[in-house]
C-alpha cells in the first residue's frame, strides 16, 4: 500500500478536531468528513462566516461549536489547526499538556496525496510567482493546481483530486502537480510534509508580532526544505545572503536564480536577454509583461522550478510575455488630472513598500497605514530623493509619524478615504500616488483585497 493510501485507511472513523472554523478549517473538516472521520470543529469567535460556515459544515454531518472551546476539543486523538491559530495560543500549549498530536492544515493534506509537490516560500512575492508558475505548468504532461495561502486551501485540492475519477486508487493522478504558496504560519506545525521542489525568494522582516524573532521567523520558512532528500530540489535567490547562508546545510540539490549568471543557475540575464545555461535567448527583457525589477527575480524563480518538471523553455517564454502579474500588487488603477493611482494594498512589509518606491521615476505620494505589525519605518529614510510627502493613515499613524517627520512632510489622518482625498489635494499632474501601506488591513478592512477594492472605488470617486 503506498503512503497516502495507509493515511486515508487509517483515518476512518478516527476522531478529529479541527480549530478554526476560516476558510482553512472548513476545508480541513471537509476533508477529514470524507475521509470517514468523526469531525469536531471549534472556534472562539462568532463573526456571520464563522456561522455560516459551521451551517454548511453541519449539513454534511460535521459537528462543532462557536464563540469559544469547550472541554469537548481535547476528546479527541488529533488536533488540526488553522494557521491562524498560533503556537503559544492557550488551546494548542493544552493540547500539547495532554499529549494530543496537533498539525497544521498543510501537514494535513500533505498525508493524502502521492503527487508532487512543489512549495514557494519568501517574505515577498509568493503569490505573483505561483501565479506565474502554474501558468508554466500547463502541458501535455502535467497539470499545476494552485493551492495554499494563495487562497485555495490544500485540504479543499486534495479532497478534489480523491473525488476525481482519474486518480486510480494506487498511484494518484500521474499528471497532477500542486503548486503550493506557503506562509511561515502554515510551517509550524509540520511533521511530514515533503515538497519535490521548495522555492525560497527572499528572507526580510515580518510577522514579528507573531514570530517574535527574526529567527523563529527564519527558521518556520526553512522548515519548508526539513524533509527534502538528495531527490529534491531547492531553489532560492542567490543574492539574498541570508538565504544562501542559511540553506547550506540542507540535502537536496541546490538550484539558484538571479539576474547575475552562475553556475548553479539555469536562467540569467545576458545584454538584457533571459538566457538559459547553454546561453540560447528565451526573451529580451523588454517582452516581459511584468514590471519591476523584483518581479524579475520572480519571474526567474518560477521558470527554474518549471524547467525542474520538465516543461519546454517556449512555454516558460510564452508565460513570460503573457503574465501580467495579479491584482493589489502595483496595480495602476486610474489616471486623473494626469495623476497615476497605483493599488499596492498587498505591501503590508517594508520590503515590499522598498520595491513599490523603487519601481517608479516620478516624484510619490505615499500612503501607509493600517495595522503595525512591528515594522521599522526607518528603512524609508533613504528614498528622500523619490517621495514627495507621506500620508499615515489608521492605528499606524503615530508611529509612522514619529519614524519619519525628520526627513518627510508626513501627514495624519484617521481613514483610509481621508488619505486619498488628501493625496489628492498634495498631488500635482506628473505624479503617483500610491497605496503601499506597508501594514496590515485589519483595523479598518477585512483583508487587504477588500482594503484594495475600496481604494480603487475611493479613487473613482474623487473629483466627482
Ligand atoms: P506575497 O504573497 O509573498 O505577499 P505578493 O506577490 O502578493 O507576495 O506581493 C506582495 C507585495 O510584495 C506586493 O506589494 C509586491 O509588489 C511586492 N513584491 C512582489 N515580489 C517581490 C519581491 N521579489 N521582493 C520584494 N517585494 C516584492
Amino acid at each position: 500500500m503506498n503512503r497516502a493510501n495507509k493515511y486515508i485507511s487509517e483515518m476512518k472513523n478516527r476522531s478529529v478536531t479541527v480549530i478554526g472554523l476560516g476558510r482553512s478549517g472548513a476545508a480541513i473538516s471537509r476533508l477529514a468528513n470524507y475521509l470517514g472521520s468523526k469531525v469536531f470543529i471549534s472556534d472562539d469567535t462568532s463573526s456571520q462566516s464563522v456561522k455560516e460556515n459551521l451551517e454548511s459544515l453541519e449539513s454534511l454531518g460535521v459537528q462543532g461549536e462557536i464563540d469559544g472551546h469547550s472541554n469537548k476539543i481535547f476528546h479527541t486523538d488529533l488536533i488540526v489547526i488553522s494557521p491562524g491559530v498560533a503556537a503559544d495560543s492557550p488551546v494548542v500549549l493544552e493540547a500539547q499538556k495532554r499529549g494530543i498530536k496537533v498539525i497544521g492544515e498543510i501537514e494535513f493534506a500533505g498525508l493524502f496525496t502521492n503527487s508532487s509537490i512543489i512549495g514557494v516560500t519568501g517574505s515577498n512575492g509568493k503569490s505573483t510567482t505561483v501565479h506565474a508558475l502554474v501558468k508554466m505548468c500547463q502541458s501535455e504532461e502535467i497539470n499545476g493546481v494552485l493551492a495554499g495561502n494563495v487562497g485555495f486551501p490544500f485540504s479543499d485540492k486534495v479532497l478534489e483530486e480523491l473525488q476525481n475519477p482519474a486518480c486510480t486508487e494506487e498511484i494518484g493522478d500521474p499528471k497532477l502537480v500542486y503548486v503550493l504558496e506557503i506562509s511561515s504560519f502554515q510551517m509550524e506545525f509540520i511533521e511530514n510534509f515533503h515538497p519535490y521542489i521548495s522555492i525560497f525568494l527572499n528572507i526580510s522582516p515580518d510577522h514579528l508580532d507573531r514570530h517574535k524573532t527574526f529567527d523563529n521567523y527564519l527558521t518556520a520558512k526553512l522548515r519548508l526544505a526539513e524533509n527534502q532528500t538528495e531527490q529534491d530540489y531547492i531553489i532560492f535567490n542567490a543574492d539574498d545572503q541570508i538565504l544562501a547562508d542559511a540553506l547550506k546545510k540542507h540535502k537536496a540539490k541546490k538550484i539558484t536564480f538571479s539576474p547575475k549568471y552562475s553556475d548553479k543557475s539555469i536562467y540569467s540575464i545576458n545584454n538584457s536577454n533571459v538566457i538559459n545555461k547553454e546561453y540560447a535567448k528565451l526573451t529580451n527583457l523588454e517582452n516581459i509583461g511584468l514590471p519591476g525589477r523584483h518581479n524579475l527575480y520572480n519571474l526567474l524563480a518560477a521558470a527554474s522550478g518549471a524547467h525542474c518538471l520538465g516543461i519546454s523553455d517556449a512555454r516558460i517564454t510564452d508565460v513570460m510575455h503573457s503574465f501580467k502579474g495579479i491584482p493589489h500588487r502595483l496595480e495602476s488603477i486610474a489616471k486623473i488630472n494626469g495623476i497615476e493611482y497605483i493599488n499596492d494594498s498587498k505591501a503590508t512589509n517594508i520590503d515590499a513598500v522598498k520595491v513599490a518606491i523603487e519601481s517608479f521615476e516620478k516624484p510619490i505620494i505615499l500612503i501607509l497605514g493600517g495595522l503595525a505589525k512591528g515594522n521599522d519605518f526607518a528603512e524609508l529614510l533613504q528614498f528622500k530623493n523619490r517621495i514627495k510627502c507621506i500620508v499615515a493613515y489608521g492605528n499606524a499613524k503615530d508611529i509612522i509619524h514619529e519614524e519619519l517627520y525628520s526627513t518627510f512632510d508626513v501627514s495624519k489622518i484617521k481613514l483610509l478615504q481621508g488619505a486619498i482625498k488628501l493625496s489628492y489635494q498634495k498631488a500635482e499632474s506628473g505624479e503617483i500616488v500610491l497605496l503601499s501601506p506597508g501594514c496590515a488591513s485589519f483595523d479598518q478592512f477585512k483583508n487587504f483585497e477588500d482594503r484594495g477594492i475600496k481604494f480603487a472605488q475611493w479613487v473613482m470617486e474623487l473629483g466627482k
